[in-house]
């Protein structure tokens, strides 16, 4: 049996390219005591990742250059040597980017593929999903009524966002995202209220025309402009959950800031960063509310699957790019 996996190979400047990735064969690890070996099913490329090709400091430790990248991924257990895990179970775990994982069996976590299916644990039922969930009820304090706005919308936290706050009873939700059958995702099939190509004009524009008397709410996955229009359209004592910035995550020079902030004062709207490692207390409220209202489709999610390891540079770069409707995964086996 060969294995194969995929190493950060450069830190990109700007835009990441596929230099930046080498895609090497290599051989199965053996697993050691308290350890199981797992055969990676589908993994996960998530924004976030961009920020770990940086060497800088954040709540995550970046890349090592030359050693294989990680990050979510769902797999079967083919050896274990610890009683709680056996050969055929399905474990969520962080080392993807690989076809063969040595796992501590401490860091992996049983999921269960008759309850959902197993690429939903890596998106509407996993991190992204509580991200979403946390980030809306819990930093921006969502309440029935409110006017919602969120960028990225067409994406794996956006469309959950949105959703949620319209099966929680908001007044009106508006998304942005960045094609024109992203848009009309949004309202024929995710039920937005409105929703706006961002590329169409300026934002601060098209979201006063979709939000005629302001917005309560504004969930940021993409900073920038859109954090400019949504500070500028934001009613008084309006909440912020500061999610993502991705507009600027390939950034050469600093980003400008808000240029408006100083509104803050006279609309007394709060800002709060949402940081989805702080809600996992979250995570079995979050699944026992979320779960059946996905298996009962009034929640409904997109996923964008891409095939084969190799391919999974790709798949992150199409991330960044937007080529993603709803979680973008790539398929292993
Ligand atoms: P998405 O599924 O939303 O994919 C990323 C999307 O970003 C793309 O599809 C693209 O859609 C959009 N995008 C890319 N570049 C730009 C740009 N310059 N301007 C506007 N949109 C852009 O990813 P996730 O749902 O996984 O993540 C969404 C955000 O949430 C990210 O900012 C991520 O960093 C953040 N996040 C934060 C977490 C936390 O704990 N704070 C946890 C998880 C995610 P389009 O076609 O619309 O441009």
């Amino acid at each position: 049996m060969q294995a194969t996996e995929i190493r950060l190979a450069s830190r990109p400047d700007g835009f990441p390219t596929m230099a930046d990735f080498a895609v090497v064969d290599t051989e199965v690890p053996a697993p050691a005591e308290g350890q199981i070996l797992v055969r990676n099913l589908v993994m996960s490329v998530d924004p976030a990742m961009r920020g770990r090709m940086r060497d800088t400091k954040s709540y995550a430790p970046p890349f090592a250059v030359g050693e294989v990248m990680s990050g979510g991924a769902v797999g079967e257990v083919v050896e274990s040597t610890v009683d709680a895990f056996k050969p055929g179970d399905h474990v969520l775990h962080q080392l993807g980017w690989r076809t063969h994982a040595v796992v501590d069996a401490k860091h992996a976590v049983k999921v269960d593929a008759n309850a959902a299916p197993l690429t939903t644990y890596l998106g509407v039922l996993g991190m992204p999903g509580l991200t979403a969930y946390s980030g809306l009820l819990e930093t921006a304090e969502f309440k029935e009524g409110d006017t919602v706005f969120v960028s990225g919308a067409a994406g794996a936290v956006g469309s959950v966002v949105g959703q949620l706050a319209k099966l929680k009873g908001a007044k009106r939700v508006i998304g942005s995202a960045g094609s024109a059958e992203k848009v009309r995702h949004l309202v024929e099939d995710l039920g937005f209220d409105a929703a706006f190509n961002y590329k169409d004009g300026p934002v601060a524009e098209q979201l006063r025309a979709a939000a005629p008397e302001g917005i309560d709410v504004y969930f940021d996955n993409v900073g920038g402009e859109h954090l400019e229009a949504a500070i500028d359209s934001i009613n008084l004592h309006g909440r912020m959950a500061i999610c993502g910035m991705i507009s600027q995550y390939n950034a050469t020079e600093p980003t400008p800031a808000p240029r408006n902030l100083v509104q803050i004062i006279a609309k007394r709207f709060t800002m709060r960063g949402v940081l989805v490692l702080d809600h996992f207390g979250l995570q079995k409220q979050f699944v026992a509310e979320v779960a059946p209202l996905v298996a009962s489709g009034q929640l409904k999610y997109e996923e964008t699957i891409v095939e084969g390891i190799r391919n999974a540079p790709e798949a992150f770069l199409g991330l960044l790019n937007g080529a993603n409707t709803g979680k973008m995964l790539v398929r292993i086996t």
